[in-house]
């Protein structure tokens, strides 16, 4: 899960980051009356979970409380990267002399987290890393110890930090330490951590990702989660136990076993299609389950076929089958059905289907070759 900026920068605060003055806002009046309180130069920053806000025209400074509220409206009638934003951050602006990159994630090669800085902030770190490798400093935390203040200094060090501020960003990395370990993140990001005219440190941008396995020892980060700014068919996917991911494709794709999804969707791609989602129903889905999985296949108005790749283990052929069915009498479709079912009561399930008109296949190939065919509109060979 992602937070957003100022949920990000509240968390930071708590750990004794220094962050702006400012607060959120869904209206542009809001937005005045918030500069208005500042009493400053202020910074309006749409609030959508994707980098590259301020090149995308989502980021504006502000002189006056007048202004704040004008590029407010503007910036909350915008689009990023698709995502319509419905927040924006009012910040008392910063008067920026120089941005530094800090962020911890897990280095799963080396088994533990790792910190990075950098000075070239401001700049997303996987350009810095391809363009100016040396412009890394690094860190690994040995999880048990946590970090360590050596290890802040070696990076204050590493990236040049002026001296004076050795200190306070030894606090604020012991701050992002602590923030990312007890929030169960997998990323906690300053970037950029600016040096002001006035010789201050303060995070301006704050960027954290929650680890969803941990969602039940994070109720109350997860129910910061903003449901708003997600597809509605993966909110939709995630009611279920699902794991949905929705694409730019038309062939819908259901699944059991993730690396069996992955590899449906590779073959479809290897003939010439283009999955229009990924799904992974699970071990031993339910009828009702796979009911609601062809709901919300069906919904995406770009599916033109759908491909059910199912190898019965744990998961009942028969049992899929009647979910299927029960889907189809709550959801009419004319969109084409290929399926092959395969392992655990396949043909219990297969006659159980055998009222669904579906195109029936043995294997995966044969299965994904007649899905694009009839996804790309040619006339469905029935029969397997
Ligand atoms: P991002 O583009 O989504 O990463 O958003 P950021 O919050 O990182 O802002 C992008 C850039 O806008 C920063 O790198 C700064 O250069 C600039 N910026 C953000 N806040 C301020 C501010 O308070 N004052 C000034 N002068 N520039 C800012
Ligand atoms: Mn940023």
């Amino acid at each position: 899960m992602k937070l957003h900026e100022y949920q990000s920068k509240q968390i930071f605060s708590k750990y004794g980051i220094p962050i702006p003055k400012g607060r959120v806002a869904a209206t542009a009046d809001e937005a005045k009356q918030i500069a208005k309180e500042l009493g400053s130069r202020v910074v309006i920053k749409s609030q959508v979970l994707v980098g590259g806000r301020g090149k995308a025209g989502g980021i504006r400074l502000a002189k006056t409380p007048d202004e704040a509220g004008e590029l407010a409206g503007q910036i909350l009638t915008m689009e990023i990267k698709g995502l319509p934003v419905r927040k924006v951050l009012v910040d008392e602006a910063a008067n920026i002399e120089t941005e530094i990159y800090l962020g911890i994630t897990n280095d799963r090669a080396a088994r533990r987290p790792v910190m990075m800085a950098s000075s070239a902030g401001g700049v997303e770190i996987e350009e810095v890393a391809r363009l100016t490798p040396e412009k890394i400093a690094r860190v690994h935390i040995d999880p048990m110890l946590g970090l360590r203040e050596y290890q802040a200094r070696d990076i204050a060090c590493g990236i040049d930090l002026p001296r004076e501020h050795t200190r306070l960003f030894g606090q604020i990395a012991l701050g992002l330490w602590q923030a990312y370990v007890d929030c169960d993140a997998t990323l906690a990001e300053i970037n950029p951590l600016v040096i002001t005219s006035e010789n201050q440190l303060l995070a301006v941008d704050g960027k954290m990702l929650i680890d969803d396995n941990a969602q039940f020892r994070q109720p109350a980060l997860f129910e910061m989660r903003d449901l708003d700014v997600e597809a509605p068919s993966e909110v939709e996917a995630r009611r279920y136990g699902l794991s949905f991911i929705k694409l730019d494709g038309n062939i819908g794709c259901m699944v059991n076993g993730a690396g069996l999804a992955m590899t449906s969707m590779d073959i479809i791609k290897l003939f010439g299609g283009s999955p229009a989602n990924f799904l992974d129903i699970g071990g031993g889905a339910s009828a009702e389950k796979v009911a609601a999985a062809l709901r919300i296949i069906l919904a995406d108005p770009n599916v033109k076929a759908i491909l059910f790749n199912i190898f019965g283990g744990i998961t009942r052929g028969d049992e899929v089958a009647r979910g299927i069915l029960a889907a189809l009498h709550e959801v009419k479709t004319s969109v084409p059905m290929v399926i092959r079912l395969v392992g655990t009561n396949a043909e219990e399930g297969r006659q159980i289907l055998a009222e669904a008109h579906m195109i029936t296949a043995e294997t995966l190939v044969d299965a994904a070759k007649k899905a694009v065919a009839v996804a790309t509109g040619a006339p469905a060979a029935a029969g397997g």
